[in-house]
C-alpha cells in the first residue's frame, strides 16, 4: 500500500545518510520529492535520476537550510514547481563535537544555526502554504542526544533539545489548522556522520542497544512515512524515539 501517493514532500539534507533514506522510502510510497543539500551536487543528481525512474517527480536544490532568505526562496521555488507542499522533513544537521573546555564560539554557533535555526527557517517558509491549504505534516529530526545529553556534544545536544521545544510549540500553534508537527529522536544510525567514529566504540554501542544493532536510514525513514501519512492523523507534538530501545 502506498501511503504518500500524490503528496509533495520537502526534505532538507537528502544527498546522503538518513535524508537520502527518507527520500527513497517516500518515493516508494508515491510521494513527489523536493530535497536540499549543502554541497554534494553529484550525489544529489544521482538521487534525482534514481528516484525519477520510479515515476515520481523529484528535484534536488542546493540550499543552505541555516540561511533564512535561501530557505524562503527554496520553498517558493518548490511550490512554483510542484504546486504545493504537504510534508516538510527538517533533516539537515551537522556535528562539531568537543568538550566544553575546547569548543569554540564559532563551532557552537554553527551547530545551532544548521541544526536548530534551519528548523525555524524552513517551518516559517512552509507555514504560509500549509495554512492556506489547512493541512500539513512537519517532521523534525532531533536525536536521543537531545533527550538525554552527551558529553562532548553540548552544542549538538542543545540544538536537538531546542528542536523538541520548537516542535511542541508549533504543534500547539498550528493544530487548529490541521497542521501537525512531530519530532523523531534517532539513536545510533549508521551513516557517514557516524562512520568517522572509532570502530571499537561503535561496536560497544551496538552491544549496549537492546536490539543489538545500529539503526539503518530506512528504520528512521519508515517512522517518517508514518508521521507524514494520514495513518498518524491524530498525532501531533510527539517525540518518537527510533533507537532500538536505547533510551528504554
Ligand atoms: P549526514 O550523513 O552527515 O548527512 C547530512 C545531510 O545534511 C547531507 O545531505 C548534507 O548535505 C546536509 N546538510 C548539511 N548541512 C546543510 C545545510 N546547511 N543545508 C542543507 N543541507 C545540509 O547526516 P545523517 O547521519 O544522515 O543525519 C541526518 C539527521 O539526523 C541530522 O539532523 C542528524 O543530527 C540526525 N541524527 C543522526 C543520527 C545518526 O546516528 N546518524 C542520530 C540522531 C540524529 P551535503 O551532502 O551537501 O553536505
Amino acid at each position: 500500500m502506498k501511503l504518500l501517493e500524490g503528496k509533495t514532500a520537502i526534505i532538507t539534507g537528502a544527498s546522503r545518510g538518513i535524508g537520502r533514506g527518507i527520500a527513497e522510502v517516500f518515493a516508494a510510497h508515491g510521494a513527489n520529492i523536493a530535497f536540499s543539500y549543502s554541497s554534494s551536487a553529484k550525489a544529489a543528481k544521482e538521487l534525482e535520476e534514481k528516484l525519477s525512474a520510479q515515476g515520481v517527480k523529484v528535484k534536488g536544490y542546493q540550499s543552505d537550510a541555516s540561511n533564512f532568505a535561501q530557505s524562503q526562496e527554496f520553498v517558493d521555488a518548490v511550490v512554483a514547481e510542484f504546486g504545493g507542499v504537504d510534508i516538510l522533513v527538517n533533516n539537515a544537521g551537522i556535528t562539531k563535537d568537543n568538550l566544553l573546555m575546547r569548543i569554540s564560539e564559532e563551532d557552537f554557533d554553527k551547530v545551532i544555526e544548521v541544526n536548530l535555526k534551519s528548523v525555524f527557517n524552513m517551518t516559517k517558509a512552509v507555514q504560509r502554504f500549509m495554512l492556506k491549504q489547512r493541512k500539513g505534516s512537519i517532521i523534525n529530526m532531533s536525536s536521543v542526544v537531545g533527550v538525554k545529553g552527551n558529553a562532548g556534544q553540548s552544542n549538538y545536544a542543545a540544538s536537538k533539545a531546542g528542536i523538541i521545544g520548537f516542535t511542541k510549540s508549533i504543534a500547539l500553534e498550528l493544530g487548529s489548522r490541521n497542521i501537525r508537527c512531530n519530532a523523531i529522536a534517532p539513536g545510533f544510525i549508521e551513516t557517514e556522520m557516524t562512520a568517522v567514529l572509532d570502530e571499537k566504540v561503535v561496536q560497544s554501542w551496538r552491544d549496549s542497544i537492546p536490539l543489538k544493532r545500529g539503526g539503518q536510514p530506512e528504520d528512521v525513514a519508515n517512522a517518517c512515512v508514518f508521521l507524514a501519512s494520514d495513518m498518524s492523523a491524530y498525532i501531533t507534538g510527539q517525540v518518537l524515539n527510533v533507537d532500538g530501545g536505547m533510551l528504554t
